[in-house]
């Protein structure tokens, strides 16, 4: 199958082969070689396209499984979405072994504080309660090497600005950083030119 350019670990190509994944879609054939080397990315794509494992399959490629620390930070709009892209990176990291942890809003802190504890290579939350998690010092992003933005207009547009730019203040400056978003208004633009390295633009 075409997944074999990418020169992935027998790992993913498992996983992929497991969920079907027999051809990469449009927008995993642009963002999947470019993620793997790390560029920041604006992705102008519509859900549908596959854009989930564009950045799952060189997210969970790149996270190691022996180092004990979130290396991947996915913010979502709402808890559905998180709950779906956590279960969709489990699916492809399955044979690494990753975990993905979902963090949202109307669910207690203390649980996703005790399973914060445990390994933990993917986080995917929303903005409120990863925001909550990192001031009260439950969240260790200091290892993090991607983060990804998805649904950016949804996101800006239900009010999350403030939480995603604190967000980002606490993560490490040599991060690679991918925007999803179906449109680009000026309010994504901004935060793209404010907090991204010349990132490549892709648009399916
Ligand atoms: P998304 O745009 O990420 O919401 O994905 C849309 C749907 O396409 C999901 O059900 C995925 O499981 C599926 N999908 C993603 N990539 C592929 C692929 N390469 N081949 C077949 N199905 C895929």
């Amino acid at each position: 199958n075409s997944f074999v350019k990418f020169s992935l670990s027998d790992e993913i190509k498992r996983a992929l082969a497991l969920l079907k994944y027999e051809e990469p879609t449009e927008v995993q054939r642009e963002v999947v070689p470019l993620a793997m080397d790390k560029h920041d990315l604006v992705v102008k794509s519509q859900t549908g396209s596959g854009k989930t494992a564009s950045f799952g399959i060189p997210v969970c490629e790149k996270v190691e499984w022996e180092e004990n620390k979130p290396q991947a930070l996915i913010l979502e709009p709402t808890r559905e979405l998180a709950v779906q892209v956590r279960e969709d990176m489990t699916n492809i990291g399955r044979f690494k072994r990753l975990k993905a942890l979902a963090l949202y809003g109307r669910e207690p802190f203390s649980k996703q504080r005790e399973e914060l504890k445990q390994k933990t290579h993917i986080v995917v939350g929303t903005p409120g309660r990863v925001m909550d998690h990192i001031e009260r010092g439950t969240l260790d992003l200091n290892h993090i090497q991607y983060l990804i933005i998805d649904e950016a207009d949804e996101m800006l547009n239900m009010g999350f600005i403030e939480e995603v730019e604190a967000i980002i203040q606490e993560l490490p400056k040599n991060r690679a950083t991918m925007v999803f978003s179906a449109t680009l208004p000026k309010d994504v633009e901004a935060l793209c030119h404010r907090y991204m390295k010349k990132p490549v633009h892709i648009e399916i």
